[in-house]
């Protein structure tokens, strides 16, 4: 047992002395646009709580209905006795929200990405022999990486185009053109995480009508957030009601509590409740969670303000931080990268910042490439003009103390 204790205290030094240690700086108060770090109040720039949600009354108030209507936990999964009138409800909402026949609940859309790809893959389905391929955006988030390893090896080819590269993607689908594959996905993020940049849907629509492929996207960080009325990147896109399998999580805009879902046809979210194991094989969602992300998705049906709110913070923090003479990844999403280069400022200056009171990350090699560290800044509909107000001043005295500005 020793040894064994020895190679994982080695990997932790290592991860210490590569900067690569994931320290976790502990909360006193909800989620909101004003956070309680170390006994201080200090203005939130990192959480996925994109429309303010995680602490609504609405939210809240529907979820202990939840309780006191259905329970606490149903024990059990949804095949059994896991299913609830208010799980096929909730289900009903979302399809509805997201423009798609019909959706299926997961306990995560880590498990919802987990349960896709091999529900489809490692099945024979009267094929003798088979050969299915994925086409995968580079900077995928790791469940659909993940729900991609699950898949037998021996069955499943797996090719990666380069980030958002459309060309690149034609290319392998031009080469692949002449092999007889079962099944053809291609799979992407609708935004990605580190930059807050959009897939190029209206391309990717295209080619996987072109190639026979099924277009897989995964809007976790786009679902209540982009588009007019929070529809996510189809909306903005302009592709609502185009893309084949949709997922997402409940546990970022929609107010960041827990639960994933695919969205898709019929046939597919029947096929799914059959054949994928994270959601047959594990417990349904529990009350709370489905009130309190029915009272979102009402919120955001009856009334788009929340999400105009959103828009209208993005826009002015986007503009100012500039202002200020900050580098930014230009764009439209809350997700606002500012570019510092190398590691050691990145560190300084999310440090420095959390001292002025701004709770802000840090992100660099290698999670993003080398000398391209950076700060990646979260904006709210949690946040009031003064709370963006405070955040920018500080960052003014924070690049001038440290000689970014
Ligand atoms: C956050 C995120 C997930 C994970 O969602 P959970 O519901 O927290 O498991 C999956 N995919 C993408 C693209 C994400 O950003």
């Amino acid at each position: 047992m020793e040894a064994y204790t020895k190679i994982i205290t080695d990997e932790l030094q290592r991860l210490e002395e590569t900067k690569t240690f994931k320290y976790e700086t502990p909360l006193s108060s909800p989620q909101k646009g004003v956070v309680r770090v170390n006994g201080r109040e200090v203005v939130m720039l990192a959480s996925n709580n994109y429309l303010g949600l995680s602490d609504h009354p609405v939210v809240k108030e529907a979820a202990i209905e939840g309780i006191k209507k259905y329970g606490y936990g149903v024990a059990s999964v949804r095949f059994i006795c896991g299913t609830q009138d208010i799980h096929l409800e909730l289900e009903k909402k979302i399809s509805k929200f997201v423009g798609c026949e019909d959706t299926i609940l997961f306990s995560s859309c880590f498990a919802a990405n987990e349960g896709f790809f091999p529900s489809l893959t490692n099945e024979k389905l009267g094929y003798e022999s088979y050969q299915d391929v994925f086409y995968s955006d580079r900077l995928n988030h790791a469940s659909i990486i993940d729900g991609q390893r699950l898949c037998k090896s021996s069955t499943t080819v797996k090719r990666i185009y380069e980030h958002a590269d459309t060309d690149h993607l034609q290319t392998l689908l031009e080469e692949d053109k002449n092999n007889d594959y079962r099944f053809k996905i291609i799979a992407t993020d609708g935004v990605f995480s580190m930059e807050g940049d959009l897939a190029p849907l209206p391309r990717l629509v295209e080619l996987a009508r072109e190639y026979n492929a099924l277009l897989f996207v995964d809007d976790s960080h786009a679902i209540g957030v982009l588009g007019e009325n929070g529809r996510g990147t189809p909306e903005a896109t302009g592709t609502l009601g185009k893309i084949d399998v949709l997922t997402g999580t409940l546990g970022k805009g929609i107010g960041g509590a827990a639960g994933g879902y695919i969205s898709g046809s019929n046939a597919m979210i029947e096929y799914l409740r059959q054949k994928s194991r994270p959601y047959t094989f594990s417990n349904s969602l529990p009350p709370a969670i489905i009130f309190g992300a029915m009272a979102a998705f009402d919120l955001l049906s009856e009334d788009s303000s929340l999400v105009a709110k959103l828009h209208q913070n993005t826009s002015y923090f986007r503009e100012e931080i500039k202002n200020l003479g900050y580098t930014i990844i230009e764009g439209t999403h809350p997700i606002v990268a500012i570019m510092l280069g190398e590691a050691p400022l990145a560190m300084d200056m999310s440090k420095e910042l959390l001292n002025e009171g701004v709770y802000i990350k840090g992100l660099w090699f290698p999670v993003v490439p080398r000398g391209e560290a950076r700060l990646r800044a979260q904006i709210s509909a949690a946040l009031s003009r003064e709370d963006i107000d405070r955040a920018l001043e500080a960052f003014e005295r924070t690049g001038k103390k440290l000689g970014v500005l």
